[in-house]
């Protein structure tokens, strides 16, 4: 029997789980990707194309099997063995890979903040920037896509004051000296940081935070992220912060059906800690297609587990920091950075391409898309 199997999202995880699903299984599953748009969004570089020093745009259709269909949509509401999508359609699944990812800004902070976290907040951020000459940009989140973003828009627009203000310390999750290196590279180059301060609000021309007011004339949030509202829409065990809750297998706790893999979960500790990150999305995605592959031949699903060995940040073009981490991603105190660190960054965002193409036996032919309104 051919099971259908329908995968919500072609991020990072998902791309992985579908392409893995489809080959893996064969004649046992057809699988279905389902995704807004023919593009895929690398998103980790998502701050330099809004400050146009990259792109983050690749069709999407040259990373999936060719066993694997595509149809373009937003699922709004995952029912008991069928998905409804915007326009009303409905596609039936016997099993489905919940792989949504995040986005949004956590949390939210009232006024003109533009935005990182999708493509399309990132082509309005890029749009605003390019209008903007010799002014003030405030970057809002000291963590390590502010301190990307921020050091990226210092080195693409010398003409613009950069300041990156933190709630806490800057990169809270690292050690004080390698903070500190992080601290002078930013210093080195123009940006203005500003530790310890909240941000309340935003108007036109300030960011507001407990202690005063800072001028500007654009504000970029790049705090954390959130999570789309479709699992809980769907009435999916939850989370507070609306993330589907998996077992140790990623199988969804309320439906033995659903699996998930990304941002968009909630895992047991037994997983291992999972950063909003392509680098525990990719693990996630290829272990999820793992549990569905083990249930379409009647086996029992191993447990996953997930852990990390380097965490690398860019610091612009030539600066950068690569830090050994844990399997729990806490640093071990080794690191490096400079030019070398930024060469090893950059090729760390190819290699995550790459990855996904290598799980790709059949390539695609051309034309395999289905539109269905997004
Ligand atoms: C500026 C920036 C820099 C970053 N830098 C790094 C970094 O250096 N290293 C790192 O590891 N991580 C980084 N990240 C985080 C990383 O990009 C995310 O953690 C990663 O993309 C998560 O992968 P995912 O597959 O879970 O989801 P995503 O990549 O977010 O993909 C989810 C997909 O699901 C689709 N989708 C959502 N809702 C629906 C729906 N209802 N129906 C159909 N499709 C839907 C979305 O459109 C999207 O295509 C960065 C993020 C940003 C924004």
């Amino acid at each position: 029997m051919t099971e259908a199997v329908i995968v919500v999202g072609a991020g990072y995880a998902g791309v992985i789980a579908a392409n893995r699903i489809a080959t893996g299984a064969r004649d046992a599953a057809r699988v279905t990707v389902i995704n807004p748009r023919a593009d895929f969004v690398e998103r980790i570089r998502l701050h330099q194309y809004a400050v146009d020093s990259g792109s983050a745009r690749i069709e999407l259709r040259t990373l999936l099997d060719d066993r694997v269909r595509l149809v373009l949509g937003t699922v709004t509401k995952i029912d008991d063995g069928s998905v409804e999508l915007a326009d009303g359609a409905r596609l039936p699944y016997d099993r489905l890979v919940y792989a949504v990812g995040s986005a949004g800004a956590v949390p939210v902070v009232p006024g003109p903040l533009f935005r990182l976290d999708d493509v399309d907040q990132a082509e309005r951020t890029r749009t605003a920037l390019a209008v903007l000459t010799g002014g003030t940009v405030t970057f809002v989140g000291g963590g390590l896509t502010g301190i990307e973003a921020a050091a990226e828009a210092a080195g693409a627009r010398p003409d613009l004051r950069i300041r990156l203000i933190s709630q806490g310390e800057l990169a809270a999750s690292l050690r004080p000296a390698e903070r500190a290196r992080m601290r002078a590279s930013l210093r080195r180059q123009g940006v203005e940081v500003i530790e310890g301060q909240r941000v309340t609000a935003v108007t036109e021309r300030a960011v507001i935070t407990g202690t005063g007011s800072h001028p500007t004339d654009l504000a970029i949030w790049s705090g954390s992220f959130g999570v789309p509202e479709l699992a809980r829409r769907s009435g999916l065990p939850v989370d507070r912060a609306g993330r589907l809750i998996v077992d140790e297998t990623l199988t969804s706790t309320g439906d033995r059906r659903i699996v998930g893999a990304g941002d968009a979960i909630a895992a047991p500790a037994s997983v291992g800690f999972v950063r909003m990150s392509c680098q525990a999305a990719l693990p996630l995605g290829r272990a999820a297609a793992g549990t569905v592959l083990a249930r379409l031949r009647d086996r029992t699903p191993d447990p996953v587990t997930i852990s990390y060995v380097l965490q690398c940040v860019s610091l612009g073009r030539s600066d950068g920091a690569v830090h050994a981490v844990g399997h729990d991603d806490r640093s071990r105190g080794v690191s490096f950075g400079g030019l070398a660190a930024a060469w090893v960054k950059e090729r760390i965002c190819r290699f995550t391409v790459r990855t996904m193409r290598g799980t790709i036996d059949r390539p695609s032919r051309a034309g395999a898309t289905e539109r269905i309104a997004a």
